[in-house]
Parts: structure tokens; sequence; C-alpha cells
């Protein structure tokens, strides 16, 4: 079993718990504006199209592809033969919706732009981090 790379715990509010949390029932869970669908993230008080404030957390799909990427090689983890990959993803439910994760179940090598990945959560205390997957595998 690999070590898992050390993370920062994020501080926990009522306008992100829903995304920290979602994984607990294996959902990602991102906020919509209810006047107009735009889906926000990183959280925002005012929906940035209409400037609604009806925002609530809904469920994604969890599909997205590699937008951009770099490796870590983490000098200070006592496994450097295996470098973690740093990505911003974009999610299937609208151009420009994008997290910032890492890349996981595959060789690092192996991850380019464009590369279909999914959800899955890596649980950390009371947080799970929504990491990305390969669709296919690699
Ligand atoms: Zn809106």
């Amino acid at each position: 079993m690999a070590e898992k790379p050390f993370r920062m715990l994020p501080r926990l509010t009522d306008q992100n718990r829903h995304f920290w949390q979602g994984g607990a029932e294996d959902e990602l869970r991102l906020l919509r504006c209810r006047s107009c669908g735009t889906w926000i993230h990183p959280p925002s008080p005012l929906c940035p199209r209409c400037l609604g404030k009806q925002l609530g957390p809904e469920v994604v799909s969890g599909r997205a592809t590699v937008a951009t990427f770099t490796l870590n090689h983490q000098p200070w983890v006592p496994s450097p033969d295996h470098p973690y990959v740093i990505a911003i993803v974009e999610l299937e439910e609208q151009p420009g919706l994008r997290l910032m994760t890492n890349i996981v179940h595959c060789p690092a090598e192996a991850v380019h732009i464009g590369m279909p990945v999914r959800v899955v959560f890596e649980n950390q205390e009371d947080v799970w981090f929504p990491l990305f997957e390969p669709v296919e595998d690699v």
C-alpha cells in the first residue's frame, strides 16, 4: 500500500462543507445558481453570471478532462519513484468549471491534457478529497 501523499486539510465552513464532505456519499457537489443554472467553483456568495444569491449544492457527474497538470516529485516523502500529478480538471457540466486535484491510479507518465477522468474520493479525518482517475485503463 503506497503512502498517501500529505494533504493540507481545508478549514470547513458553511460555504465549502458540501464540497469537502460530499465524498462521504460518493458525490461530488458544487454550488449551482438556482436562477440561471451556472455552476460555481470555488464557492462564492454570488453567481458570477447573473449576480443571483440563490445558490445551493448539487451533484455533478464527476466526469472531467485534464486541462493542465504538473508533476510533484515530493522529495520529503520516502517514495521518490512515485511522483504525483497535480492537475486542473475541467468538469463536463460546464466549460471553465475547473478543480485543482491529483490524478491517481495511473503512472504519472500516462497523464496527458484532454485525458478523460472521473472522480474518486480519499478520506482523511472529516474531509473527502476529490481526486481523479483515468476512465480508461492506461
Ligand atoms: Zn446565476
